[in-house]
């Protein structure tokens, strides 16, 4: 629920239709029923369905007194993939628990990509906010953009380094992807091309260590999800 959902302090109005139709053909919601919902600003708890019809439910707010799952301490540096792969990433992004994501541009990353209309914010908001429905979290991730290779590295990556643990994932490197790590971690992805060895070695020379996933290479969107599944 975000602010134009709300009639009052305990009651609250749907319109967004992917949102009604979910409720009916999912859900199979009936008037009566109690839902879990949650507040954009982090609260989640119970309503009643009062009403629901092709245009609107109405629902009265029971509870909103329990706290999302804890986020990940992770910072996601991902190379952008292609606007295809682009929402579903961002989808297992949110529904895992990333709260900080970074679109980082590399040399394979195509300069089209940037124009596309999947990287407008409310293109981006509505893909992170499915993941974060379907794992009953309120709390939207913050997205950057470093549409600059080489300023990214030298200018604000140092910063972002000082206080996290910085892996690299890449094929072939010489170390396994460590399992059930708590550290700050800043977690770099590269596209579906991957990245090139100059990347690579900045990278390794700027802190980063090499990890590897086995000798399967992974489409981004799957090894986003295989990366923090085993880490964190
Ligand atoms: N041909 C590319 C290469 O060899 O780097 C494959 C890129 S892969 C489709 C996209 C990204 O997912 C990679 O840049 C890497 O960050 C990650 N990735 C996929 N499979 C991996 C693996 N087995 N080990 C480490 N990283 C992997």
């Amino acid at each position: 629920l975000e602010p134009p959902d709300w009639l009052d302090a305990s009651h609250a109005r749907l319109t967004d239709a992917r949102r009604l139709q979910h409720l009916r053909d999912v859900h199979r919601a009936q008037p009566g029923d109690r839902l879990t919902v949650g507040a954009l600003d982090g609260r989640i708890g119970r309503a009643e369905l009062l009403t629901l019809d092709d245009a609107e439910a109405t629902l009265r707010i029971e509870a909103l007194d329990r706290e999302p799952p804890p986020p990940l301490p992770v910072h996601l540096l991902l190379a952008l993939p292609r606007p295809r792969m682009l929402a579903r990433t961002l989808e297992h992004v949110a529904a895992l628990g990333v709260k900080r994501l970074t679109l980082l541009h590399t040399a394979r990353v195509e300069k089209s990509y940037w124009q596309s209309p999947e990287l407008r914010p409310e293109k981006i908001r509505q893909h992170l906010l499915l993941g974060l429905e379907q794992a009953r979290d309120t709390r939207l991730p913050e997205v950057a953009f470093e549409t600059r290779f080489k300023p990214f590295l030298e200018d604000r990556l140092p910063a972002l380094l000082a206080n996290r643990r910085g892996l690299l994932a890449h094929p072939g490197m010489p170390a396994a992807c460590p399992r059930g790590i708590d550290d700050p971690t800043l977690l770099a992805i590269g596209p579906e091309g991957g990245f090139v060895d100059y990347e690579v070695e900045r990278l390794l020379e700027s802190g980063f260590e090499g990890i590897h996933l086995g000798e399967r290479i992974l489409r981004v969107e799957t090894a986003v999800t295989a990366l923090l599944a085993r880490l964190f």
